[in-house]
């Protein structure tokens, strides 16, 4: 039996995919899939690799507009070619796990993966109190950032995270996406619908000032709020190790720009499930596929975290004409490659923030 810690989506992805040679078991300390919701849900086209069509109610806006504050205020405008997708985070965890449950995976809600001894788990019922054992010849940890199967496993290393908090805020608006990266951070403002923004903030440190700040500029009424770790990532940490496996955000699979960690998560999934099945090394096939990108993705933090505000308003300046903007407008940020090339190309003025 293999065995899988957390049923978010990744955990189910990997579950749905492992189904039909293995038998599958997946162990949630919740007591049901999706809550309590700790996402923005903004996610590219490239969710479609994931889902099948175009029909499914967890998709509950597409925007178009995006535009990218500097710290004086000033913006870029952008019009993406193929929208940003929004979604109900838990209707989307709900796809995933109908989706295992239908392909005969097995679900122990409401029990907490805890140790490990050997090839055994124990769980615990988190009513009872009262613990269980299980045998598996595979774990698989999609327990999120504070990975419990990755501590138990010696697989944690030194993490470090961003703290996320965000508010879902009754206000009216134009179906725009604001995006302000800062030092160590960013926040952002996402419709839901016309009288629906999630507003929000992602840092290294002191979230909460970048967040009361940022509150001031969509005044509205706050229907609740929500918080979460975001990991950063980090490629030394081994996510592999004697038949245990670490995938999305409980092995650091987290774009270190933007804090995105659905599509990243849903890929290692599908490259977990192909290494099992087929045996095929998972480290490999992480490194060879998921590496490019998230490496990328940590030099841009990296360097934008040298950035100072003047560097900050001069880029968003230098970005601010029509080639740069009709690269940016053009490519998925899922494929960053393309889009720091691209821009590189029309504006070679921006190297000098490369070099920095
Ligand atoms: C504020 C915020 C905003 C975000 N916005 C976006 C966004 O807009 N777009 C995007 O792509 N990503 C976003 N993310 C990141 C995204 O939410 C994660 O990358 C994604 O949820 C990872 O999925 P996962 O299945 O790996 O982990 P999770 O969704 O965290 O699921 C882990 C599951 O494991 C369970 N679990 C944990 N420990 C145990 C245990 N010991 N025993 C049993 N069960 C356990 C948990 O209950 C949970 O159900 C955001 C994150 C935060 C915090």
């Amino acid at each position: 039996m293999i065995a899988i810690v957390g049923a978010g989506p990744v955990g189910c992805y990997v579950a749905s995919l492992l189904a039909a040679k293995h038998d599958v078991l997946v162990v949630e300390e919740h007591k049901s899939v999706g809550l309590p919701v700790q996402c923005t849900g903004i996610v590219t086209q490239e969710i479609f690799d994931f889902i099948s069509g175009k029909h499914n109610n967890f998709i509950i806006n597409e925007v178009n507009d995006v535009r990218i504050f500097s710290p004086n205020n000033k913006f870029i405008s952008l019009k993406l070619e193929q929208p940003d997708l929004i979604l109900d985070r838990q209707k989307f965890d709900l796809y995933f796990f109908k989706l295992a449950r239908k392909k005969g995976v097995k679900f122990l809600f409401n029990h907490r993966f805890i140790s490990r001894n050997g090839s055994k788990i124990i769980v615990k019922n988190l009513d009872s109190g009262r613990t269980k054992k299980f045998k598996c010849s595979h774990l698989i940890g999609a327990d999120g950032p504070r990975s419990i199967v990755a501590k138990c496993s010696g697989l944690y290393n030194k993490r470090k995270f961003f703290i996320g908090v965000q508010a879902v805020i009754k206000k009216k608006n134009n179906n725009i996406i604001d995006f302000y990266p800062f030092k160590g951070g960013f926040g952002w403002a996402v419709p839901e619908n016309n009288n629906t923004l999630r507003v929000g903030v992602a840092s290294l440190t002191n979230p909460k000032n970048y967040f009361q700040e940022l509150l001031k500029k969509y005044p509205g009424k706050i229907i609740c709020k929500q918080g979460g770790l975001i990991p950063l990532f980090d490629p030394w940490t081994v996510f592999c190790k004697q038949k245990t496996y670490l995938v999305g955000d409980a092995a650091s699979f987290v774009k270190a720009t933007t804090g995105g960690g659905i599509i990243t998560g849903l890929k290692s999934a599908e490259l977990a499930a192909r290494s099992i099945n087929h045996n095929i090394n998972y480290d490999a096939l992480v490194i060879m596929k998921l590496f490019p990108s998230l490496l990328l993705n940590l030099k841009m933090r990296k360097t934008m975290d040298n950035f100072t505000e003047n560097d900050w308003n001069d880029l968003i300046k230098e970005l601010n004409n029509p080639k740069s903007r009709k690269a940016l407008q053009s490519i998925n940020r899922d494929r960053l490659f393309s889009l720091v090339f691209k821009s590189f190309l029309n504006n070679p003025k921006l190297i000098r923030f490369g070099l920095k």
